[in-house]
Formats: C-alpha cells, sequence, structure tokens
C-alpha cells in the first residue's frame, strides 16, 4: 500500500490564541493532530522561521505599510503580516501540547529575509523549493495529509503544491484553522478543489 504522510503545517504559538497572528481557534485542533500523528506512517512538521528584518513583516516596510496590506514584491503580491514566527522565539515554537517527538523531520521556510514561503514545497516565487518533495519521494511516499495552520494560506498553498508535483492531497479541513481574510477561506477552498486537492 502507498505510504501516507502527515504534514502537520505551523501548529506554533504565534499562530495560536494568544500569538502575534493568532488564527482563531488554532490551539484547538491539537488533540486530535497528536492523535492522527500515531496512525501516520511519517509524520512532517513544518515551522515557519523568519529573521527580524523579513519582508513579509508590515514593520519593516514603508510608512503606511498596514498588517494585512498587499504590497507588490519582485515574486508578486505578498500580504504584510505582524511581526511573527521570529527565529528563536516563544511565538516561533510548536504549541506546548504537540507531540513534536512524533515527527520525522521538522521542515523550516521563510528563513529568507527577502522572500515569504507559505508552502511547504517552495517559496512564495513558486520556484525556489524547500526540498521536502525530494525528502518524501526518497521515502516512497505518494500520499500527503494536510492539517494545522493556517487552512486558508500556508495549508493551502502547500496542498496546491503537492498535487501540482504529482502527489495525492488531502486536507482534513476539521483539522485545520483559516485566518479568512477577505474571503481568503472560501477561495482557497476553491483553488485547491480546482488543483485536485480532495478536501474531507
Ligand atoms: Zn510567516
Amino acid at each position: 500500500m502507498a505510504a501516507t504522510a502527515l504534514i502537520v503545517t505551523d501548529v506554533q504559538n504565534d499562530f495560536c490564541p494568544g500569538g502575534a497572528l493568532a488564527v482563531a481557534g488554532g490551539d484547538e485542533i491539537v488533540g486530535a493532530i497528536n492523535a492522527r500523528m500515531a496512525t501516520a506512517d511519517a509524520v512532517v512538521l513544518t515551522q515557519d522561521w523568519h529573521p527580524a528584518d523579513h519582508a513579509s513583516f508590515a514593520d519593516n516596510h514603508a510608512e503606511a505599510a498596514t498588517p494585512f496590506s498587499v504590497v507588490a514584491m519582485d515574486y508578486g503580491p505578498q500580504v504584510l503580516w505582524p511581526a511573527h514566527c521570529v527565529i528563536g522565539s516563544h511565538g516561533a515554537a510548536f504549541h506546548p501540547g504537540l507531540h513534536v517527538n512524533r515527527a520525522d523531520l521538522v521542515i523550516r521556510k521563510g528563513f529568507r529575509a527577502a522572500i515569504d514561503s507559505y508552502s511547504a514545497f517552495f517559496e512564495n516565487d513558486k520556484v525556489t523549493p524547500t526540498g521536502l518533495a525530494g525528502y518524501l519521494r526518497e521515502r516512497g511516499i505518494t500520499r500527503l495529509q494536510f492539517v494545522g495552520l493556517a487552512h486558508d494560506f500556508c495549508v493551502a498553498w502547500s496542498a496546491i503544491d503537492a498535487a501540482r508535483l504529482g502527489f495525492e492531497a488531502e486536507v482534513i479541513e476539521a483539522e485545520t484553522r483559516a485566518i479568512d481574510l477577505d474571503g481568503s477561506r472560501e477561495r482557497a477552498r476553491a483553488e485547491m478543489r480546482a488543483a485536485g486537492v480532495r478536501l474531507t
């Protein structure tokens, strides 16, 4: 049978209530994710991991750059976020309840100051790989299940890239939570379906 990996996206303090870029209910999914880890063939955690001068932080842009506005970067439009998941900070650490020790691999993303990385597979230029696809292929993993935060950004971009790369991709929506910025949740669902991602 085809091996399945569980890709646990960005279950970090800054994306949970009380964090710098909190996703509503972000901490509610931890128990279910832990339970699912126990049955997966492989478990990969992604970790948003930014230097303090990261280009996705509103504070690092010229005057009038407010969080959640969109700017044009040379790789395309970029939402500006409040500073979050700064390398080594408490906010960048995994939620304390997450079974981190179960992970086979932790893949960090967004560590280059000039470019953001929502997807676990590519930076936001959609060209620069993180190396995750090669890792999964070398292990013979063809099926991927996605859970974590946030549904409409990092989970969606990762699942769409996975489908594009030829993996069988499924998003378990009950074990995700969305930021839902200007209807981004429904938009992400439509884009995932169009890319061949299964939403369950
Ligand atoms: Zn980030």
